[in-house]
């Protein structure tokens, strides 16, 4: 079905970005799982991780974790799991984020139909307000209950940051989970082995000295696969060019600036604004929002501007050198996070391993 629209992957970038994170963690303490579900746990990206060195891989989506048998490493599921799906997290998955009573329950049924052990991590709510339970006693209540129900194993505590509410990592929330994690160990006397403290956007807190010692886990991926880490800043010595778009011109044309006619509402239901800046070189390349987050591409020829987009097209001016560009030339575009997951998740872009 053609060539493009196209994801090219470039692994060499990207083992990299997975080398340098793994050393630098380690560095501090921290054993990191690296996460695949912004590359929809592509087989050549993964296996990558896994020649480099991971020791655990953590998705989102079971679907991910499937794909991912092939590859010789325990699996991570990173989202709380649905109960509904509790036999297929203990099939796929060996250790999930858990955050109350029912989907434990749920697990140890699963686990103890299937004869298998299934490793639980209990996630506490630090102040984001996405997924965790409330407050160190209900932590230890759960604890407990993990040790209690057959087939689990009581693997680590956990918290998550930044996703939802924006709130940062910082000394005191991840001390908050530290000394959860040392009551429980004390009051439940038993060894728990991970303390695992978010995501890449601990990097900051962590090259600052600041990051409690208690926390020797993470669960990273935007860090290794975009290079970026607080508050999506890009890295210095990571590529942010891991992940490149490209995308055919279908269409190229002067045409104004302002459309004509009687004006209602776009494809999306938003009445449109325009400012009249006269007679534009424009393109329309084949690919659209069904393929990508528009506002996460950056073209990485200059003078190609986005104008904007539906569906499947997407608009540009041309401006400089880029004017040159005909029907049927190719036009490239840096991904960021949001398209990343949305070029990895279309069945109509092409993925393509590029090895530099
Ligand atoms: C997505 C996710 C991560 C990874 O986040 P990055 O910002 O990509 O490092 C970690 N933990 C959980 C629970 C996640 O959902």
């Amino acid at each position: 079905m053609g060539q493009y629209p196209c994801l090219e992957i470039h692994l060499g970038r990207l083992r990299e970005n997975a080398r340098r994170a793994l050393a630098f963690f380690r560095a501090h303490g921290i054993e990191p799982v690296a996460v695949t579900k912004v590359f929809c746990a592509h087989e050549a990206v993964a296996r990558m991780l896994f020649e480099e060195g991971y020791t655990m891989l953590g998705d989102s989506r079971l679907e991910n974790l499937r794909a991912l048998s092939g590859i010789p490493l325990p699996k991570m599921l990173i989202r709380l799991p649905m109960i509904s799906e509790a036999g297929e997290v203990v099939r796929w998955a060996d250790c999930s984020l858990v955050s109350g009573e029912e989907t434990l329950r749920a697990l140890s049924r699963a686990a103890q139909a299937q004869n298998r052990v299934h490793q639980v991590v209990l996630m506490l709510e630090l102040g984001d307000l996405r997924e965790g339970c409330m407050g160190e006693d209900e932590l230890l209540r759960l604890g407990r209950l993990a040790l209690d129900l057959p087939n689990l194993v009581l693997q680590g505590v956990g918290a998550n940051l930044i996703c939802y509410g924006g709130i940062m990592p910082s000394q005191e929330n991840l001390g908050r989970l530290c000394a959860a994690h040392e009551r429980m160990e004390r009051e439940l006397g038993v060894k728990i082995p991970w303390v695992s403290g978010g995501n890449s956007s601990d990097e900051t807190l962590i090259a600052q000295g600041k990051m409690p010692r208690g926390v020797n886990q993470l669960r990273s991926g935007a860090l290794i696969q975009l290079g970026i880490g607080l508050k999506d800043r890009p890295m210095p010595d990571y590529h942010q060019d891991g992940y490149i778009l490209r995308a055919e011109i279908i269409e190229r044309n002067q045409k104004p600036s302002m459309p004509w006619g009687e004006t209602g509402t776009d494809a999306f239901g938003h009445v449109p604004h325009f400012e009249d800046r006269g007679l534009l070189e424009r393109a329309i390349v084949a690919v659209g929002r069904q393929d990508a987050d528009l506002d996460c591409l950056r073209p990485l020829d200059q003078g190609v501007h986005i104008l904007g987009g539906s569906s499947d097209h997407l608009l540009l001016e041309l401006t400089g050198d880029a004017v040159g560009y005909q029907v049927g030339d190719t036009v490239a575009f840096a991904c960021e996070y949001a398209s990343v997951l949305r070029c990895s998740t279309s069945n109509y872009v092409k993925k393509v391993v590029i090895e530099d």
